[in-house]
């Protein structure tokens, strides 16, 4: 059966997928590079890829089964909306594909959010580059947290087996996309931002400033931005003028490296990023009468 074709090849079949597009997009960079890096491929790339594939091994240590074997299981048991309720398996793959989507893009709002969780996902916007390694450098907490809510939304959501493997392999494919520093005409780029996150919209939300990086959460679908009003069209000062990554920690040393990535969330004070440390200004204070 087709659903046990999948489970036994799994991790195949997302392997290839994310060296194929690795390839690819490590070339399209070559080819037609969007900003300058300011730091060497050959210094950054050994530690965000390290960092990548120690997530994956430590998430096949932790979870064998992996996200598609919760949903073979939620299926064998009856569990979950889609189980309970049967739809044609075309409807309910696409509505599970697009509401998987939904539920990271409120889990990416939250770790901004929450100042514990974004001592964890600051790892991934401490780069001070933006390109296709990028996309896979996220701290094991976070990559453990996210593998937990994703677990909890299978069990509830009861998603074909087909879509939960579709789904992994199209928003890796995706981030991986939309984290490459590659030249995309402003033509293409418009159109193309109506189907898909596109690299120079997510690279506004890896601004150091603080309200280009509460914008463009979504990773896959553009439309949750759009629908909930954190959509930013271009940075400030534009896609070669902006700053890429955090104001406060520009070290290559404790930012770029392995070690120093690590340790990043367990390192400094809480910040005035923090939601609940941002005050509001006196100059706020009379604009806002005078405008009243
Ligand atoms: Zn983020
Ligand atoms: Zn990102």
């Amino acid at each position: 059966m087709w659903d046990q074709w999948i489970l036994g090849h799994e991790a195949p079949i997302r392997l290839g997928f994310f060296f194929g597009v690795l390839t690819v997009m490590a070339i399209w960079e070559v080819i037609a590079p969007r900003r300058a890096l300011t730091i060497p491929r050959v210094r950054r790339w050994p530690h965000n890829l390290g960092l990548t594939f120690l997530n994956t091994f430590l998430l096949r240590l932790l979870f064998p089964a992996a996200a598609v074997g919760v949903a073979a299981t939620a299926a064998q048991q009856g569990w979950g909306l889609f189980n309970v309720y049967a739809l044609p398996p075309l409807v309910s793959a696409l509505a599970a594909v697009v509401i998987m989507d939904f539920v990271i893009w409120l889990q990416h709002v939250m770790v901004h959010a929450v100042p514990a969780l974004w001592r964890l996902h600051r790892v991934h916007h401490a780069d001070l580059d933006y390109d296709v390694t990028t996309g896979a450098r996220f701290h094991p907490l976070e990559i453990i947290l996210s593998m937990l809510i994703k677990f909890a939304t299978i069990l509830l959501l009861g998603p074909p087996v087909v879509a939960v493997v579709l789904f992994e392999v199209l928003l890796n494919a995706t981030a991986m996309f939309n984290h490459g520093n590659v030249r995309l005409s402003s033509a293409v780029d418009r159109v193309l931002r109506w189907l898909v996150v596109t690299p120079d919209m997510h690279r506004v939300h890896h601004s150091a400033e603080d309200d280009e990086a509460n914008s463009n959460f979504g990773f896959n679908l553009p439309w949750w931005d759009r629908l909930f009003g954190t959509y930013r069209d271009q940075p400030r000062h534009g896609q070669l003028g902006m700053t890429i990554g955090i104001h406060k920690y520009r070290d290559p040393a404790r930012v770029n490296r392995l070690p120093g990535m690590l340790i990043l969330p367990f390192r400094g004070e809480i910040t005035g990023y923090a939601i609940n440390r941002r005050q509001w200004r006196e100059q706020d204070e009379t604009a806002s009468h005078e405008a009243g």
